[in-house]
């Protein structure tokens, strides 16, 4: 087979952006594929968007910040590259010609790209979990509309992807969503309000964004997980396990009804699920470390901790009262991590701050709109931004 993707990567200068770059470059080299870029997207970085729209002969560059379009220009001035720069231009990115498009970006700002993509039928290599947190009805709609098919990068949900039986959904039992447990599983809970930044973002298993590194800290991430499959995958929400397994082993499972649980393991390196999305449904080799289950030895299990962990409370809840309030927790916790990452609010804020949101803010807005979205994260913020101030 040979593959053939043009490809865009919205939030291409983050972890999970770079980490696609870098697969795409080494399936070119080593695979039969026909690989190309249309056009990358960064928040600020103009000078390493530059670099990455150079050295993968992007056609267009798009800089989120308008006031780093200026360097943009500047970096890709002789280059041929097409760019521009604002929130506009990053919906352009997204307009534009690929039939492969990665949703890297972190956080809601990426909701308008995604919608963009997806309107016009592209398929959607999907990590930006926040936008389907914050928007699933929109997002989902905007699927079916196009015609594309989102294709999960999140390990988890990528994990589960590969394992479940999309024409028989009766036959899952539950989904069971593993997590490592974040960096602060056996630190004493007392000391939680100590927590640095750096502490934070120090990740045991994995190498990611500082946005998700203190979400995994909180376990607010497994919380969005757990929405984020909710509407990824045809199951009753209720339904959507979390288990704690350290050892980044499994990375999520299937259990079906006769029994039978099925698992997707590996090493964990996001090449993995980021080739599965990329190929689908083919596979193609990648520089992914195979797993050495030898030299695992031991792969440990333990049932998560609500008390330990509010986020995962939560999130839980908010899932269950549905509507707008996953909204508001994604916006909530988005301003409260921004927050704690530049030294405003301790660690400890973080929960008590999305908490505040949780009973505070009521949307009455529609789910089902961009609109009633938007006015329900606005909200959010602005509540949690008044009470950072009285901490
Ligand atoms: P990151 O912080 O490393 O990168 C984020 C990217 O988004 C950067 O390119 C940045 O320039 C861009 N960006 C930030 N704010 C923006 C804005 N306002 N407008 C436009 N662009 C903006 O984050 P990451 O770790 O790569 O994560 C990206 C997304 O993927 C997140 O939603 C995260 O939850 C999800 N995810 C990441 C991993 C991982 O291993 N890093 C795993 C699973 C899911
Ligand atoms: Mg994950």
């Amino acid at each position: 087979m040979t593959l053939k993707r043009r490809v865009t990567v919205l939030g291409a200068t983050g972890s999970v952006g770079t980490c696609t770059l870098k697969l795409v470059a080494d399936t070119r080299r080593t695979a039969a594929a026909e690989i190309e870029v249309e056009a990358l997207t960064a928040h600020t970085n103009a000078e390493a968007l530059a670099a990455l729209a150079i050295e993968h002969q992007a056609s267009f560059a798009a800089v989120a910040d308008p006031g780093a379009g200026g360097r943009l220009a500047a970096a890709l001035k002789g280059t041929g590259i097409a760019h521009g720069a604002g929130p506009e231009a990053v919906i352009e990115a997204a307009e534009r010609d690929a039939d492969w498009v990665m949703a890297a970006i972190v956080g809601a700002a990426g909701i308008k790209p995604l919608l963009a993509a997806a309107h016009r039928g592209a398929d959607i290599a999907f990590a930006n979990k926040e936008c389907l947190v914050c928007a699933g009805e929109a997002v989902l709609a905007a699927v079916a509309e196009g015609g594309g098919r989102l294709l999960p990068v999140d390990s988890e949900h990528n994990a589960i992807f590969q394992v479940f039986d999309f024409a028989r959904p009766e036959t899952v039992r539950r989904i069971v969503l593993t997590a490592s447990g974040g960096p602060f599983r056996e630190r004493p809970r007392d000391t939680f309000d100590q927590v640095t930044a750096a502490e934070a973002v120090s990740h045991p298993n994995w190498s990611m964004g500082a946005k998700i590194s203190v979400d995994s800290a909180t376990m607010m991430n497994k919380g969005l997980e757990r929405i984020e499959a909710a509407y990824l995958f045809p199951v009753p929400k209720e339904r959507i396990e979390i288990l704690v397994h350290p050892q980044s082993v499994i990375h999520s499972m299937v259990d079906y009804i006769d029994g039978s649980m099925l698992a997707q393991l590996g090493t964990p390196d996001m090449t993995i699920p980021i080739a599965s999305a990329l190929a689908w449904p083919e596979r193609i080799p990648t520089g992914a470390t195979p797993l050495d289950l030898a030299a695992v030895g031991r792969m440990t299990f333990e049932p998560p901790d609500e008390q330990r962990f509010p986020a995962l409370r939560q999130a839980r809840e908010s899932l269950e009262a549905g509507g707008l309030m996953t909204a508001v927790l994604n916006a909530a916790n988005e301003v409260a991590v921004a927050a704690f990452l530049k030294g405003q609010v301790r660690f400890t804020d973080i929960a008590a701050l999305t908490d505040h949101c949780l009973q505070t803010v009521q949307p009455e807005g529609d789910p089902f709109t961009l609109e009633g979205v938007l006015e329900a994260d606005r909200a959010a913020r602005a509540a949690v931004k008044a009470r950072a101030l009285s901490l």
